[in-house]
């Protein structure tokens, strides 16, 4: 089959290029995350992307949605929550929604995403969403994989292959929740007025 996938990240894609290559698929990499911020960051993951890409020796498009920062916030504005009730939902719909759209014009048999190697991720719903997207557009269907069982070699190999790991998901909201704790003992530390 010819597939397209979704990428996310560099160290996130690694493992299912590994399987999906094994097993005699032909894949296209698509690099689409309006959801990284700041632009630092993005720049930072997307170079993952394309490193990841040319080790497997595969093509990678890379769709920077001109300010995509804008169009996530304006998406996720009023379900700012953490979950797939609130932000995550949105934000995966809206990614797996642009790649069912590129596979639909690139005549792809299916479309995955290497979201699917994560296991802070709700399989469940990227299951139910993956289908969503597909059901959008007439052509390639949703390949659901389990990616998660390959976690610790995905780390090992990104690191092996000096590719950058993020500290955190992606969107601001993201960073706020990850260095919560961190600011806490901050703040203790050094009180305000
Ligand atoms: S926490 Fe991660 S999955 Fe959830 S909205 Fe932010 S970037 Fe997307």
């Amino acid at each position: 089959m010819h597939i397209l996938l979704h990428i996310c990240c560099g160290p996130c894609a690694i493992v299912p290029l590994e399987q999906l290559l094994e097993e005699g698929h032909a894949i296209s990499g698509f690099f689409y995350n309006p959801n990284i911020h700041p632009l630092t960051e993005y720049m930072k993951r997307r170079e993952g992307a394309i490193q990841v890409a040319a080790h497997f020796g595969i093509p990678l498009s890379l769709y920077d949605e001109p300010q995509g920062a804008r169009i996530f916030f304006r998406a996720v504005n009023g379900r700012e929550e953490s979950g797939t009730s609130g932000r995550c939902g949105v934000c995966h719909a809206m990614r797996l929604a642009r790649t069912a759209a590129e596979a639909a014009a690139r005549g792809c048999d299916a479309f995955t995403s290497s979201l699917l190697y994560s296991r802070h991720q709700d399989h469940a719903y990227l299951k139910e969403q993956g289908a969503a997207a597909a059901g959008l557009h007439p052509g390639p269907a949703f390949l659901y994989r389990d990616f998660r069982k390959g976690w610790q070699r995905g780390i090992d190999r990104s690191k092996e292959l000096g590719i950058y790991r993020q500290q955190y998901c992606g969107c601001l909201y993201s960073i706020e929740d990850r260095y919560a704790k961190d600011f806490e003992r901050m703040k203790n530390a050094f009180p305000g007025a």
